[in-house]
């Protein structure tokens, strides 16, 4: 029996002891591998692939591989997984999620999976949070792959060159950040050749931090966006119109549901400034919406809290780390709006061209594991939503950090001055205090008040630090007199080592005598520097010990138990003492929002600012909030994913079509068949509906009939026809022929690849055009929801019908085009050669027509040399749209133009414009260095 149906057999619940049973059998195999010498231990790599190969599969050589690992780990790192790892590993090789604290060493356990599963040759993701872990894990934990023979990879932003993409996704285990991967799945599905893509399909991915992607960024699209035309001044009207309304009086909040509802004096007082009769006219939707994220941008989205405004741009604050999202803009026009809000300069609107949520990225995985401190809480949705089952793996040593139970005040002054008189006392007595805030605001509140008091401190918060720096912050946060005050979360994934962190301390000394640490040349200088400070280090780790550890203290509590859970885990890693605590107040939010019954029960006690109180109805009431707002967040999460299934679905069957024309499928057998046969019927169902030849419209159609082709037939020719069916034989006839003619005129190998790369064009084009069709359909249907009409519903069905809309108009498109398209040959005039058909000039560029055995280079060049204007308005007859949509489809006809410079230039939403600071260039931060001296060293 294989090992997972070993482990599988002993049923829900028991996982974890059927973990503990594997390993006693890979202590087993320990001294057989510790005999070997270096050669023979990277040998049985060797050895595992030719079994593998032999038809053995990975749950076969899984304990030896895992022997192995830990024995080279040994060697390379100075590290020995500890059993606890090994049940870890095991579980992210079975698929699971495995819950293991700050600490524990999730970077070393997942080295066993993933040297197993890189065995396969057939690619193994690991996924961290940010840049800066996933380069220093690849490098670090790349020593252990490279020296047993597995090659590595790296997926940051930064490097595009599709050549050096495709290595790094070549490689047996390749190291990365979530977003990268999604935008390059994105880019891939918008390459106009095989060559052009970097992935190779999706095989086994660990995601680190997978709460944090999973269920936190669940709202959280990944987009890659063009430039749409200017908008601006209409964002900054509605700005001033919304600044001179009143609440309660022309509008509505209801901060809880995140909602603002005008009132019908608010939409007067709108339609009075602007001068328009009908705000709510179908089709002024635009100005119902630019009015709604006007509301929200003024009473939703604080200065501050949710973004910061630095030179003159908007900023989004990440509301659960604090951390500044550099370049990640608010959709549907909320950025825009909040930019007029504070009147800096507003940025074009932008197209969505691709999109896709993380999960639906991460559920393409045939398998996916995850790993992270704090799943428990939410174990039920990663169930539920992902199929993934949580494990809590044990800790190595006990746990002994005592959590203390929350102290309560009543003002928030009162909170911050027993914040600050705690962490006074215990900065005087040397043991190093993390103090963490849910926000950027809170941050500097307790940081002025520290200051009053003298105590010395550093602040973490959305300034643009970058994580390298943040990382160096957070991973002295364990020394003696040390106080950090950082937004939750931030420097995620670093290690807090109480006394400090040698390696750290190291490369900063080089640095500060403008040393690049990485640099090879300096490997010497740097492991001596390391030495210098690790005594220094452990006895400094001692004398905190003595002081009780880390102590970590919480100015308020956030929306999710998880996040809180995350903030105490920083403290009493492996077995260390530390201490953790609570301070609220009843003015905090999740206070004021969530747990009135209780706070108006304080209220009515005398109670002064500063004492703290210690009610058991207050302590529950804060965790039953909590739960709802969980619940609620989840449920919204829920709703999300089934709006976005839809989406889903067809993105999938898009990016399907397309690859099956990307590997070059003959397009002749659907166009003779089905889109042909399909593009005449449906003339025919327009213009012969009468019953009586004589009421046919034949001069439309046949008008409509010379969009599609040069067509020959005449009026009179078809007026002496009985029966709508003899009109379809004769059209198709000709089609067919004509369709035929073209085929001979071209050769059969250039008509295949013009067909093939203007059906991609035209796929592009209309899936675009889709994509924006949904968003503004997503927009109506909410206000539907307030006619009694499950917007769910209507969304699906809506959402197909458009789908299926779409899916005609790209085959009629097709026919429109290969019909019309000409093939010019290097020296030919720009004249069109076919003058019957001049509303179409569609004119194909190839190296030389004669001869397809160099034809056209299926790739972007012969691409930017299509050009196209199509006829006046092909989906004139698409028919079948939603009224909303109609509106829309109108715009779009045949494929315009497209830029695929500007198409591949455009910038993802999610992206740091940093990268591209040239590097001798001073600092963006303002600092007055150079960037490569500053944040952009290496
Ligand atoms: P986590 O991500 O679980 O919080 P890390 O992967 O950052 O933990 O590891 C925490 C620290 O413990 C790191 O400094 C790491 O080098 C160290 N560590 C992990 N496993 C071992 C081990 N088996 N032996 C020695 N040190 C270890």
């Amino acid at each position: 029996m294989g090992i997972l149906d070993r482990v599988l057999k002993t049923g829900e619940g028991k996982r974890l002891r059927a973990l503990q049973g594997l390993v006693p059998e890979i202590n087993a195999l320990e001294p057989t591998y510790q005999a070997m010498s270096d050669d023979e231990l990277k040998h049985q790599t060797v050895l595992f692939r030719e079994r593998l190969e032999a038809g053995e599969d990975l749950d076969d050589i899984m304990l030896d591989a895992f022997a192995v690992c830990r024995e080279a780990a040994t060697r390379v790192l100075g590290q020995r997984h500890f059993d606890v790892q090994l049940m870890g590993g095991a579980a992210l090789h079975f698929g699971w999620v495995a819950e293991m604290k700050t600490g524990e060493g999730k970077t070393l356990t997942s080295t066993l999976p993933l040297y197993l599963n890189g065995l396969s040759g057939k690619g193994t993701h690991i996924i961290t949070v940010n840049e800066y872990l996933a380069t220093f894990q690849s490098e670090w934990m790349g020593r252990l792959f490279t020296w047993l023979g597995l090659s590595v990879g790296l997926i940051v932003p930064g490097n595009r060159d599709a050549d050096h993409k495709r290595e790094q996704y070549a490689a047996d285990i390749t190291y990365g950040i979530n977003n990268e991967f999604g935008f390059d799945y994105l880019r891939d599905n918008m390459a106009m050749s095989r060559e052009r893509q970097v992935q190779r399909g999706f095989n086994y991915a660990i995601v680190d931090e997978v709460d944090s992607i999973l269920i936190d960024e669940a709202r959280t699209p990944l987009i890659i966006s063009g430039r749409l035309e200017d908008a601006a001044k209409l964002y900054t009207q509605f700005a001033a119109v919304v600044r001179a309304l009143r609440r309660d009086e022309h509008y509505e909040v209801d901060e809880e549901k995140r909602l603002v509802v005008p009132t019908e004096e608010g939409i007067e007082k709108v339609e009075q400034a602007l001068g328009v009769e009908n705000l709510y006219d179908g089709v002024a939707q635009n100005l119902v919406h630019q009015f709604q994220v006007a509301l929200r941008a003024k009473e939703l989205f604080h200065r501050d809290k949710d973004y910061i405004v630095v030179d003159g741009e908007v900023k989004i604050v990440d509301e659960f780390t604090g951390r500044v999202l550099d370049g990640r803009r608010w959709s549907e026009g909320l950025h825009q709006a909040v930019e007029a809000k504070e009147g800096v300069p507003i940025k074009e609107e932008n197209q969505t061209l691709a999109t896709i949520t993380l999960q639906n990225y991460f559920r393409m995985y045939d398998k996916l594991a995850g790993m992270t401190g704090t799943a428990v809480t939410e174990a039920a949705e990663l169930a539920g939503t992902y199929g993934l089952q949580v494990v809590p793996i044990p800790t190595n040593k006990p746990l002994i950090r005592a959590d203390e139970g929350d102290l309560i005040y009543k003002t928030l002054d009162g909170k911050l001055q027993a914040v600050a008189d705690d962490v006074e006392a215990r900065y005087k007595s040397g043991q190093p205090v993390l103090v963490g805030t849910a926000s950027v605001a809170t941050s500097e509140l307790v940081s002025r008040t520290l200051d009053k008091r003298g105590v010395k401190h550093q602040v973490l918060n959305a300034k643009p630090e970058r994580q390298f720096r943040e990382a160096d912050i957070v991973a002295q946060a364990g020394r003696l007199n040390t106080v950090t005050v950082a937004t939750n979360m931030a420097g995620r994934g670093v290690d807090i080592l109480l006394g400090g962190n040698p390696e750290l301390l190291a490369k900063q000394e080089l640095h500060n005598d403008g040393l690049d640490a990485e640099d090879p040349e300096h490997a010497e200088l740097l492991a001596k520097t390391i030495a210098k400070y690790e005594p220094q280090c452990q006895a400094e780790g001692a004398k905190v010990l003595e002081l009780g550890g880390l102590y970590v203290l919480g100015t308020e509590r956030h929306d999710s138990r998880r996040i809180d859970d995350q903030l105490r885990g920083r403290a009493g890693r492996q077995g260390d003492p530390g201490e953790s605590r609570f301070y609220l107040s009843l003015e905090d939010d999740l206070m004021r929002l969530f747990a009135t019954g209780a706070v108006n029960w304080v209220m009515g006690k005398a109670l002064p600012d500063d004492v703290p109180l210690e009610a058991k109805m207050v302590t529950k009431a804060i965790e039953r909030a909590q739960q709802t707002v969980e619940q609620r967040n989840a449920e919204i999460r829920k709703n999300v994913l089934k709006y976005d299934e839809v989406l889903n679905n067809q993105r999938k069957v898009i990016y399907e079509l397309r690859d099956q024309i990307l590997d070059k499928t003959d397009l002749r057998t659907k166009i003779h068949e089905k889109y042909l046969p399909e593009a005449v019927e449906s003339l025919v169902a327009t213009y012969c509906v009468a019953d009586f030849s004589e009421e046919w419209d034949l001069e439309g159609l046949v008008a409509a009939v010379g969009e599609y082709w040069p067509s020959e037939v005449t009026v009179d020719q078809l007026a002496a026809l009985s029966t709508s069916d003899d009109v379809y034989e004769v059209l198709v006839d000709e089609a067919i022929s004509r369709y035929e003619a073209r085929e001979a005129e071209l050769g059969d190998d250039t008509m295949r690849q013009v067909e093939r790369q203007v059906m991609l064009r035209i796929i592009d084009t209309a899936w675009r055009e889709h994509l924006r069709e949904m968003d503004y359909l997503q927009e109506g249907i909410n206000l539907r929801a307030m006619g009694q009409r499950d917007p769910l519903t209507e969304w699906q069905r809506e959402g197909f019908e458009m789908f299926e809309a779409m899916i005609a108009r790209i085959e009629r498109d097709l026919v429109r085009y290969v019909m019309h398209v000409q093939v010019k040959a290097p020296g030919e005039s720009d004249q069109p050669q076919q003058p019957a058909a001049p509303a179409v000039g569609m004119r194909f560029q190839t190296s030389d027509q004669k001869a397809p055995a160099a034809p056209l280079p299926d790739d972007e060049p012969a691409v930017s040399n299509m050009q196209t204007s199509g006829p006046a308005d092909p989906s004139s007859q698409a028919g079948g749209l939603s009224t909303l949509a109609r509106t829309r489809a109108q715009v779009e006809g045949a494929p315009e133009q497209v830029d695929e410079a500007a198409a591949a230039s455009h910038t993802p939403v999610v992206k740091s414009d940093w990268d591209k600071t040239p590097r001798n260039a001073p600092c963006p931060c303002g600092s007055g260095k150079k960037f490569k001296l500053c944040h952009g060293q290496a």
